[in-house]
């Protein structure tokens, strides 16, 4: 039943949408398509369910509702309050968070939302409080150099790119490089593993406003109760950016002091990774923050993607389900298997392994980058992404290492062996690839040759597992 309908529905809007612009209808298709016949990997991707997508596909996003429930900007926001009520509540339900903001339209807007919260919330202002009571647009261009000033130089303390921290989290070229004085902790250059006692060292020394933890290519769960402890020591506020496993967090996977929610002042995310929700972010708050977290809309947003609120209510509501959690061990026992697949075979690991749901194979073992080895894989339907590994010798452009996660791939119902074949199959693709030279001879960063045959009988072999675990497996287009 529920199949035919949903089979039924995305043709006939496909019909739709070809009767004004047949090649985004085709590109469509053609995207189902390459989804569902490629070993999808990339550790920050999904598969939200049917009830997800069809839910961002409304009228809601027709309206404007800046504001917040029961206070906007705009008539006839009714229906949106709605909406906005219920993703927050069951936010806070999932997460047992006493605030939650569901407006950020994406993990960096998040961010910067906590940021500006903190600041908010933090940074005695005399100035500030005057420049609240005045008209922005009475501002000369000295008020805003001051009001830059009584903001500016405050501190933050993240993790590094190379260690698998992220871009907002103080990395130069990012707005949060720019907007705080930064210094970055990074990670055991022998283990590769987080050491509290150095970044409580940092900490000490640098004295932070903001610390931040949280990764996006950090292949083990962190200890937020020893990160609290630490921010607490020097006067910081704790803000976790739980991106890419906030799935694990809902799961129930990360319990304790692995979940970041009680320990963080501030807990963002995106909703779109291991989460399985629409394209999104969100900001999880304690009280203390609450208000100022509300004000996200006009500091750094304009109005809300209404429908991607309602989309993120009908995702956490099925994040609620006892399903979820199986799902979400699924996720974090399929990353073990797929560790110990490549160790098996000889294959480095950061960290050597996983206790999340991503790991971050070492190429250079195999004499590649990791802008060849992507390129490699990709030639055999295999989709990652390359990711520099700690202190990097080739950059965060072509890197040295591969980044996998499972939480696509366990959607779909791959299990242990499925992700040993997957492991089985990278080490193929990569032993049979050599770095390519340069026009003048010399050794190539990016260019390479995959050995012959290699590519067939890769995707052979990953086309069976794809066929006995179809994507949106009801789903037939007319
Ligand atoms: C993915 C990610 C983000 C950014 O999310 P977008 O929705 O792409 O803006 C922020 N922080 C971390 C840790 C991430 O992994």
């Amino acid at each position: 039943m529920t199949d035919s309908l949903i089979s039924s529905a995305y043709s006939q809007a496909l019909e739709v949408i070809a009767a004004v612009e047949p090649r985004i209808a085709e590109a469509t298709r053609q995207e189902l398509a390459d989804q569902r016949s490629s070993l999808k990997l990339i550790a920050s991707e999904n598969y939200a369910s049917p009830a997800v997508l069809m839910t961002m596909g409304t009228w809601f996003s027709d309206k404007y509702a800046e504001g917040t429930v029961g206070h906007r900007f705009y008539a006839g926001c009714q229906n949106v309050d709605t909406v906005e009520t219920l993703a927050a509540e069951h936010a806070r339900e999932l997460f047992g968070a006493p605030y939650a903001y569901v407006q950020p339209h994406s993990g960096i807007d998040a961010n910067l939302v906590a940021f500006w919260s903190i600041l908010a919330n933090k940074v005695e202002s005399p100035y500030l409080a005057r420049m609240q009571a005045k008209n922005v647009n009475e501002l000369s261009e000295a008020d805003w150099e001051t009001l830059r000033h009584e903001f500016g130089n405050q501190r933050l303390l993240g993790m590094s790119l190379d260690a698998g921290g992220h871009l907002t989290h103080g990395f130069r070229p990012n707005i949060s490089g720019k907007m705080f004085h930064q210094q970055q902790y990074g990670t055991d250059p022998e283990t590769g593993l987080l050491d509290y006692g150095a970044v409580a060292a940092k900490a000490r020394e640098f004295k932070p406003l903001v610390l931040v933890a949280g990764y996006s290519a950090y292949p083990r769960r962190v200890n937020f109760a020893k990160m609290r402890e630490i921010a607490d020591e020097v006067g910081a506020v704790l803000m976790v950016d739980m991106a890419h496993f906030a799935g694990l967090v809902a799961g129930k996977v990360f319990t304790g002091e692995e979940d970041p929610v009680p320990y963080a002042h501030l807990t963002t995310t995106t909703t779109h990774k291991s989460l399985r929700g629409p394209r999104g972010g969100m900001v999880l708050a304690q009280e203390e923050f609450a208000a100022d977290v509300d004000r996200g809309c006009p500091m750094v947003l304009g109005g809300p993607l209404s429908h991607v609120m309602a989309a993120k209510a009908v995702a956490f509501a099925e994040a609620r389900q006892p399903s979820f959690q199986t799902y979400a061990q699924k996720v974090a026992d399929n990353a073990k298997s797929l560790a110990e697949g490549f160790l098996t075979r000889g294959a480095n690991l950061v960290t050597g392994g996983t206790d999340n749901h991503l790991v971050l194979l070492d190429v250079s073992s195999f004499g590649l980058t990791g802008r060849q080895a992507e390129s490699a894989l990709l030639d055999a339907g295999v989709v990652t992404n390359r990711n520099s590994v700690p202190a990097d010798p080739n950059g965060a452009w072509y890197t040295s290492g591969v980044r996998l996660g499972t939480p696509a791939l366990t959607t779909r119902g791959f299990g242990h062996e499925e992700f040993d074949t997957v492991a089985e199959l990278i080490v193929d693709v990569l032993s049979n690839t050599e770095a390519g030279t340069t026009k003048a001879g010399g050794p190539s960063k990016a260019s390479y040759v995959l050995g012959d045959g290699v590519a067939d009988r890769v995707t052979k072999q990953s086309a069976e597992m794809l066929d006995k675990h179809p994507l949106y497996p009801g789903l037939v287009l007319s």
